[in-house]
């Protein structure tokens, strides 16, 4: 089986609401499909959001380096060959998004080319996972309102509170969802940056008071003193996500005691990648969680396809509910969470059809 074909197809899907947190904001959904063909005929999809705020890719720049990059290195290449590939993609550096769909694309194909779904290739550790939701920036009565949909709706009982703003205001809106959802409901929360050392010392014991269990990003990983007083006085985890996003920036993250929990995303380390992080994780002891990069319905199957291959993700609910923001998306037949659950698809590959018309409506020219 060769590569014959590689397209980055960028979208434009409307959004029921926008979507706030401390390092930006989404109104729609500008995610590139990479669409991957084989010589005998199979297709291979995977799904990249630019997050310029994070990562500094673009719709347009992803796009290119998949035209421009990628697809000389992949036509003519075997699918099953992900080291070899990986190694060639890692010759342009960055770019995590672009590589994150590339990996899942092929992972498609060999799940299709095996007959077998992807989280069983993984190594098929549970059926299904809980769903975590992650809770945008609002007002109190927005974000408790927020809450009790998902809630209601599916069934989530576990939340992922954005935050980084004004303490004062953070607090608020974390006592109205505590109080509105119960002490039962697990919470944990990320501040995407947004505070300084002081600030987010102080934040993590308020917290912690309110059963908060993680805080995810509180201060730049940049200003190293500063996040390690942060780590050593937190009663909770403080966990590493956008600045955590190579295998080697985990390990120098935790040997350098920046991080005490990793946040892992399809959308930018792929299947490949993210399996070996939490590898490395696994043998230190160190807590991983899956995370959600403002995912389209494709990365969220994605999602729930590691979770449900991998043991140590398995334990924890997955961020996948971003995909209900989206007025519609491309996928044939859109995830369902139930009971504050979400399956593993059974289909060979992704088990991920998108709809002809519905990406012929949604693509940019
Ligand atoms: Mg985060």
């Amino acid at each position: 089986m060769k590569i014959d074909t590689v397209e980055a197809i960028p979208l434009a899907i409307p959004y029921r609401r926008p979507f706030g947190f401390a390092s930006g904001r989404v109104t729609a959904a500008d995610h590139v499909l990479v669409q991957i063909t084989t010589d005998d005929g199979l297709v291979g999809h995977g799904e990249a959001p630019p997050r310029p705020y994070t990562y500094g890719e673009t719709a347009a720049s992803i796009v290119a380096a998949v035209r421009d990059l990628f697809a000389p290195v992949l036509v003519g290449a075997d699918p099953f060959a992900r080291e070899r590939i990986r190694a060639d993609l890692d010759r342009t550096v960055a770019n995590n998004a672009a590589k994150g769909a590339i990996d899942v694309a092929l992972w498609d194909l060999v799940g299709q080319a095996c007959g077998q779904p992807v989280h069983v290739l993984l190594g098929h550790a549970a059926d299904d996972v809980r769903a975590a939701h992650m809770i945008g920036l609002g007002t109190p009565e927005e974000m408790v309102a927020d809450a009790c949909e998902v809630r209601d709706d599916h069934g989530v009982d576990a939340f992922k509170i954005k935050v980084g703003r004004e303490l004062g205001v953070d607090m608020a809106a974390v006592r109205a969802l505590r109080a509105e959802l119960g002490d039962a409901v697990e919470l944990y929360a990320d501040a995407n940056r947004g505070w300084d050392a002081d600030t987010a010392i102080v934040a993590s014991r308020r917290l912690a008071d309110h059963g908060v269990s993680m805080l995810e990003e509180p201060n730049p990983a940049a200003d190293v003193l500063g996040r390690r007083r942060i780590v050593a006085a937190s009663p909770i985890p403080v966990v590493g996500d956008e600045s955590t996003i190579t295998l080697g920036g985990v390990a120098r993250s935790l040997l350098d005691g920046d991080t005490e929990a990793i946040s892992v995303k399809v959308a930018r380390t792929g299947f490949t990648d993210s399996a070996k992080i939490v590898g490395l994780c696994e043998g230190l002891g160190v807590t991983t969680v899956i995370g959600n990069q403002i995912d389209g319905m494709l990365s969220t199957v994605a999602s729930v396809a590691l979770g449900c291959g991998l043991r140590a993700l398995a334990r924890h609910p997955v961020e996948v509910t971003n995909y209900l923001l989206m007025a519609d998306d491309v996928l044939a037949d859109p995830p369902v969470i139930v009971d504050g659950r979400i399956s593993a698809r059974q289909e060979p590959g992704l088990g991920a059809t998108i709809d002809p018309g519905k990406l012929a409506h949604y693509r940019l020219a």
